[in-house]
């Protein structure tokens, strides 16, 4: 394997940053998947939210992006196929709207995978999803719910007016059934990314933050917080050049560039799979259009084995100093 990583292009401004690719040559050789644990499934773009932090681009207007029965069962087919796989990550837009998102929580469940639902916890209130927590629970899927922060203001200035409310009204729910409490039975993760232009805060003092205030004030618990770094692509980056701050923000994730976290990115871990089939290192590059290195561009339809991943290098850029910056980042938040 080649310790010179190719360069790509992943619609950031050049010349501003050291190419990643370069940085990561230099410092630790290579980028590649040494296992593959986590199939991350994006089920579409469609969601009841359009976040000024998203990075899928996703809205209640997506309708057509959004998986087919066909391709979710290929997916099931493949999967069941890898015995290395552990967990399946469900994610979106919002998951749940997706049609076949039950069909494949029950097809994994079955298989006794742990199945991780992204869920933007508005969702539980919306109309004809009355029953969704209890499809949750009853299922035991690990549910992890974005709360940027624990006041209000914050978090509906980056997730739209009401979205507090209504996502703190969704965590009481989760608590009444059982999510969240120490047994751990049924796992409650919450995810806080910054509102500003600023890495986060360390993981565990935000976290006894969080857990004392969210008690104090609502009586609400959960399990771990996810502190993670908003990746400069697609809306986030947009939102940062209308505001002059795209080329500040390149700059102090380079100048965070921790070597250790580059040893522990997500991808080397797992594949991610978009609405039509295709195969990506991760849901960043998905969301950028930058395939996983195989036939091109690999799909679910034109691989035999999500095996044929396992010691391939991952297509990296810059956006990946999102992930390597301070404690690294990845969805399962800070990685040192
Ligand atoms: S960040 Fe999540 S909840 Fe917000 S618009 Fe994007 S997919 Fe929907
Ligand atoms: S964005 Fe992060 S997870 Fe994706 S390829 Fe880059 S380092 Fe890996």
């Amino acid at each position: 394997m080649s310790s010179i990583l190719p360069i790509i292009d992943a619609g950031l401004p050049t010349g501003i940053v050291e190419p990643f690719a370069s940085r990561v040559a230099r410092e630790i050789t290579t980028i590649s998947r040494n296992n593959l644990t986590t199939l991350q499934i994006n089920l579409g773009k469609l969601c009841n939210q359009t976040c000024t932090h998203c990075h899928v681009e996703a809205g209640p207007t997506k309708t057509a992006e959004n998986m087919t029965e066909e391709t979710a069962n290929r997916i099931c087919d493949l999967a069941d196929q890898c015995d290395s796989i552990r967990s399946i990550d469900l994610t979106g837009g919002a998951p749940e709207l997706n049609p076949n998102f039950r069909k494949l929580v029950q097809h994994f469940r079955e298989k006794s995978l742990n199945v991780i639902d992204r869920c933007n916890l508005t969702i539980l209130s919306e109309a004809g999803q009355e029953d969704l927590a209890e499809f949750l629970a009853s299922h035991q899927v690990e549910v992890v719910a974005s709360l940027p922060c624990y006041l209000e203001d914050n978090v509906d200035t980056q997730r739209g007016s009401g979205v507090f409310e209504r996502s703190i009204s969704g965590l009481k729910k989760l608590n009444d059934l059982g999510y969240g409490k120490n047994n751990g039975e049924l796992r409650l993760n919450l995810v806080f990314n910054p509102t500003g232009p600023a890495l986060p805060p360390n993981q565990q003092t935000l976290e006894k933050d969080y857990k004392r205030e969210l008690k104090k004030r609502y009586g609400i618990e959960f399990n771990r917080l996810y502190a993670i770094t908003n990746i400069p692509i697609k809306r986030y980056a947009t939102y940062l050049k209308k505001r002059g701050k795209l080329t500040d923000y390149l700059k102090m994730l380079e100048a965070a560039f921790n070597p250790l976290a580059a040893g522990e990115v997500m991808c080397r871990e797992m594949l991610s799979i978009s609405w039509e089939g295709h195969v990506f290192d991760c849901d960043f590059n998905q969301m950028l259009g930058m395939p996983a290195t195989g036939k091109q561009p690999p799909t679910v339809w034109n691989i035999k084995s999500f095996t044929d991943f396992l010691n391939q290098r991952i297509a990296v850029a810059d956006h990946c100093y999102g992930c390597t910056a301070g404690a690294g980042s990845s969805c399962g938040g800070a990685v040192t």
